[in-house]
């Protein structure tokens, strides 16, 4: 078994475990998010599986991503007017995105716990948590970069 069907197999009992019924579509979405490990939106979701699906809207998209995200398989990364982008790694990471093609690509480092209690000490707030991002011109899109000159 490779590592995203084990992780398929383990979304889908966190499912039934949740009561969750496990459509075809829910299913094919959980699919593409676990073994494309993109952070797709919404619509790049549809448009992958619209073939496989053709009586699929793109409200059923959004539906199924509500569902997965309220059983914690799924994390919304919201971006103002912007659409979604939607996440299955849930583990914590922190995100680097290329300003050029919008990819967004995981990495690990050690959580920043200092900064939120930092900012709860000095605000007064109740931290829920925080995000981090940093930003850059991605592989590809360098040696692009690099074709045109
Ligand atoms: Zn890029
Ligand atoms: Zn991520």
């Amino acid at each position: 078994m490779t590592v995203s069907e084990k992780r398929l197999r383990q979304a889908i009992d966190t499912l039934k475990e949740s009561g969750v019924r496990i459509t075809p579509q829910r299913h094919a979405v959980l699919e593409y998010l676990l073994t494309s490990m993109v952070h797709p939106t919404a619509d790049e979701i549809y448009k992958a599986l619209e073939s496989k699906f053709p009586n699929m809207s793109v409200a059923t998209v959004y539906n199924n991503l509500r569902v997965l995200r309220e059983v914690g398989l799924v994390r919304e990364l919201t971006y103002g007017d912007a659409s979604s982008r939607f996440d299955c790694n849930t583990t914590e990471h922190y995100h680097i995105i290329c300003n050029e093609c919008g990819k967004i690509v995981d990495f690990q480092y050690p959580s920043l716990h200092e900064v939120e209690s930092l900012a709860e000490q000095v605000t007064g707030f109740n931290v829920s948590h925080h995000r981090l991002e940093i930003y850059g011109t991605c592989d590809d899109c360098k040696h692009v970069a690099t074709a045109k000159h």
